[in-house]
This record gives structure tokens, C-alpha cells and sequence, in this order.
């Protein structure tokens, strides 16, 4: 029978092997740690300041910037992210966070009176 659970060596669950990310390097093919343990370890990692000057940095190259401004465009033209997007336009909590934002700019427009 193939064995298609694995213990995640940070959170010590058994998890489904679907729960890993793949490592080709390792014997099942899969990282020792799950994604969700993945994922917060990569987010704390990105928290020291080191870390966060760095990838400022990074973000800020011309050519990085160009790319991900070619990545945006792009990925906004697509018709399926455009109709999520007028889906949600719609709901209360757009609506809402609409309100929040028109209010804020009042807010701010009347502090430079
Ligand atoms: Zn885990």
C-alpha cells in the first residue's frame, strides 16, 4: 500500500503528502515540513530587517519594477479577474471599505483647510 501521509517535522501533524511542497531532492519527493509550516517560516524569515531591506531593494530595481508594473497590467486585462473583480465591486464589503476610503479623504481634505 502506497503511504500517502506524512508527519510534518515542524507542527508534528500527520498531514496528506498533497499538504507538501515538492523537494526532488529529498527520497518522497516532498519537503519535510508542510505548506502552511512553509509558508509562516518564509513570512518570519522575511520579518527581520535585513530581510525587509533587501527585498525593498529588490523591488525597487527599475527592471524588477518594470516587470512586475508588465505582470500587473497584464493580469488585470485578463476577463476572469476582471469579472471577480466587478463580482466583489458589488458586495457589502466593497461597499463598505468604498465608504471607509471617501470618508478618510474627507477626513484629510478638511485637516489641510
Ligand atoms: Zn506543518
Amino acid at each position: 500500500m502506497e503511504n500517502t501521509n506524512k508527519k510534518c517535522t515542524q507542527c508534528g501533524y500527520t498531514k496528506d503528502l498533497e499538504a507538501y511542497y515538492k523537494d526532488a531532492r529529498r527520497k518522497d519527493g516532498k519537503m519535510s515540513m508542510c505548506k502552511q509550516c512553509f509558508k509562516s517560516n518564509l513570512i518570519e524569515r522575511n520579518k527581520t530587517p535585513e530581510k525587509k531591506q533587501k527585498i525593498k531593494a529588490y523591488l525597487e530595481k527599475p527592471e524588477v519594477k518594470k516587470r512586475r508594473y508588465e505582470y500587473n497590467k497584464a493580469y488585470s486585462r485578463l476577463e476572469s479577474v476582471r469579472e471577480k473583480r466587478r463580482v466583489y465591486h458589488r458586495t457589502e464589503h466593497a461597499k463598505a471599505l468604498r465608504k471607509k476610503r471617501r470618508l478618510k479623504k474627507l477626513m484629510n481634505l478638511r485637516e489641510r483647510l
